[in-house]
């Protein structure tokens, strides 16, 4: 195969007019010839800024090396060195404004492909049965875990690595947190993918225990006082949907895309056999811009339905990864930028069946630094739909917070916590990723479990 070194080696999709009608993975991943001609464009940097950009601080070029030498195992185990999740972030990371991003290569061409030589690296470890190593020798500590995202799988396969004793308590019936219930199988497999990474953590020594939801049945301080857990790291997540609390909100057949994503992913809805009902709508409003509001847009197409995004910015400030939009625009969602909705209509039954929405401008940038929008008066214009889906940003949950004595919150009803070890302001309680940030990214809650384990560990050490 001959190599474009200033170009990625392509990878294969599915067909978008095909992929538009099923929830099979769109992107199909590179082979072992095209990883290997991808990896020869590597330039394997003495100072390689691509490491500095991962907030897990993957050796990238170590593995990368490795597979142009056609060393699959000795690749993964050093992406496992550092990363418990390699096929998830490998399909999900924002790799363009991180590893990727920093890529000297991308100066003068097209950055490697990092995060799909991860992902190869992943998959074809997982189908040669190849595991991570397990080490340590037991410190006979128990440590309780809160919530199986990202950061606390994260995290608890760090501490499990170092000897300790981790349990990891989920509200939900299915470990993974957002990996299960937020985004589609059509972006990340769950049985293929998320399940099996999730085994991996077990695999190391952790225990899940499902439908335990912290703060209800038991809480953090009887953890530690009756149960003997000598540390706690919080990785609940912001799972808690926000609204615009415009006039018509209430009406049936408005989703937020938590409880919409929820049905179809974790629940299956989208399968003929669930028992889940979801709605399948004949024309969608999805309002937002990030990457959830195009899950939620790409999942109400594939369930049949005409679908608009409707955010109240330019193409320039989506917030959703790049890759992401295309591919929606490439299935065929209609995006209506710069407009905002003002108010929904219900029909005589209370069901969605329009929604008003004004035109806006850009003005001067706001606090995010990016330009606000200003509505644009007398621009108003009705759009006829029979569902809208708000996927306007989640914050935490406070059911933590509330029931744990000195635990500090801030204003956004994020807990407090330090970013380096994740300490609280409790003794002995640990905290981080979305429960800290608000919402944001995988693999920032992967880099604040691991640095919360180092923290929880010097903790321990030091008791
Ligand atoms: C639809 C969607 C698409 C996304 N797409 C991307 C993407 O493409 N790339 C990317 O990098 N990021 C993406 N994100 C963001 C990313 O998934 C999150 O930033 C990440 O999952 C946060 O990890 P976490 O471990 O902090 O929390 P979560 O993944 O939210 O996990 C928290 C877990 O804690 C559990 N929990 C909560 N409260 C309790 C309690 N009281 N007791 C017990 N358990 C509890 C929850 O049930 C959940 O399982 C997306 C998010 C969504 C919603």
């Amino acid at each position: 195969m001959t190599v474009d070194m200033w170009k990625k080696v392509p990878v294969r999709e599915q067909d978008p007019k095909v992929r538009a009608t099923n929830f099979n993975e769109v992107c199909l991943g590179y082979n072992k010839e095209e990883a290997e001609a991808e990896a020869q464009r590597c330039l394997n940097c003495k100072n390689p800024f691509c490491v500095q950009g991962c907030p897990v601080s993957i050796n990238i070029p170590a593995f990368i090396q490795k597979v142009k030498e056609g060393d699959v195992p000795g690749a993964y185990e050093i992406i496992s060195q550092s990363s418990a999740l390699p096929a998830v972030c490998g399909r999900v990371c924002p790799q363009e404004s991180q590893c990727e991003g920093k890529c000297v290569r991308g100066m003068r061409g097209e950055a490697v492909s990092i995060g799909k030589l991860e992902r190869y690296v992943a998959d074809t470890a997982r189908e040669m049965g190849i595991k991570p190593a397990v080490t340590a020798e037991k410190k006979g500590k128990k440590v309780a875990v809160i919530g199986s995202g990202p950061a606390g799988l994260t995290c608890a396969g760090d501490l499990a690595r170092m000897g300790y004793d981790v349990t990891i308590f989920e509200a939900l019936h299915k470990a993974g947190g957002v990996l299960v219930y937020g985004i589609p199988e059509f972006r990340l497999p769950k049985d293929a993918v998320v399940e099996k990474e999730i085994e991996n953590v077990k695999a190391l020594g952790v225990k899940i225990e499902t439908d335990v939801v912290i703060g209800k049945s038991v809480t953090i301080d009887s953890l530690m006082k009756d149960e003997g857990y000598e540390a706690v790291f919080i990785g609940s997540g912001a799972g808690l949907p926000r609204f615009m609390h415009i006039p018509g909100e209430q009406a049936m057949g408005v989703f937020s895309a938590n409880e919409y994503l929820t049905r179809s992913n974790l629940m299956k809805a989208f399968r003929e056999d669930s028992r889940t009902p979801i709605m399948r709508a004949k024309k969608t409003v999805v309002v937002g811009g990030g990457n959830v509001a195009m899950d939620a847009a790409r999942t109400a197409l594939r369930l049949g339905s005409e679908v608009h995004i409707v955010y109240r910015r330019s193409e320039e400030e989506l917030p959703a990864r790049k890759e992401e939009v295309e591919h929606a625009k490439q299935e065929g969602i209609i995006f209506d930028l710069l407009t905002n909705p003002v108010e929904i209509h219900a029909d005589e039954n209370g069901w969605v069946k329009g929604i008003t929405c004004i035109r806006m401008e850009l003005g001067e940038p706001d606090a995010s630094g990016r330009r606000s929008p200003i509505p644009v008066e007398g621009s108003e214009f009705y759009i006829e739909c029979d569902a809208v889906i708000m996927s306007l940003g989640t914050s935490p949950n406070p059911l933590i917070s509330s029931t744990t004595e000195g635990l500090d919150i801030n204003r956004r009803k994020c807990i407090v916590a330090d970013e380096e070890n994740g300490q609280t302001s409790k003794q002995g309680v640990f905290a981080g990723g979305d429960a800290v940030t608000g919402a944001a990214t995988v693999i920032l809650a992967m880099g604040a479990g691991k640095a919360a384990a180092k923290g929880i560990d010097e903790y321990l050490s030091n008791l």
